[in-house]
């Protein structure tokens, strides 16, 4: 591919906010690979607090289900600080939680992903959001 071997630094920096390690691993996998830098969180006590710095993020993800603090407390809090209330925000959740999803786009999420999620197809989403 043209300028593929073109040296590139990263494409943007996201937070990922997710207590399952698991996922956090898939995620921080996926996005490195994409060549995003990734600070990634366990709990929405720690999210908060990246986000209350003035450390730079082009998107956040975050969990719904999070000791310390949901991802809906998170993403209501952020999206107060003056700082991030324009930073793209995708929620990730368990299937079936409809509620949430009201919850999400009321309190401002950009986007909504249900887990299992397709890392592709969130790529594409994340791609989407930066990248319009
Ligand atoms: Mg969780």
């Amino acid at each position: 591919m043209a300028g593929s071997s073109l040296p590139e630094g990263p494409r943007g920096r996201i937070l990922v906010a997710d207590d399952e390690p698991h996922i956090r691993r898939v995620l921080v996998t996926l996005l490195e690979a994409s060549a995003y830098e990734v600070d990634a969180v366990c709990d929405g006590s720690a999210a908060i607090d990246r986000l209350r710095s003035e450390r730079p993020y082009d998107i956040v993800l975050l969990d719904v289900m999070m000791p310390g603090a949901t991802g809906l407390e998170v993403l209501g809090l952020l999206r107060r600080m003056d700082h991030r209330s324009d930073t793209p925000v995708v929620i990730l959740t368990a299937k079936g939680q409809d509620a949430d999803r009201t919850t999400a786009l009321e309190l401002g999420a950009s986007d909504f992903v249900t887990k299992p999620f397709s890392p592709k197809k969130l790529l594409a989403r994340i791609e989407e959001l930066l990248h319009p």
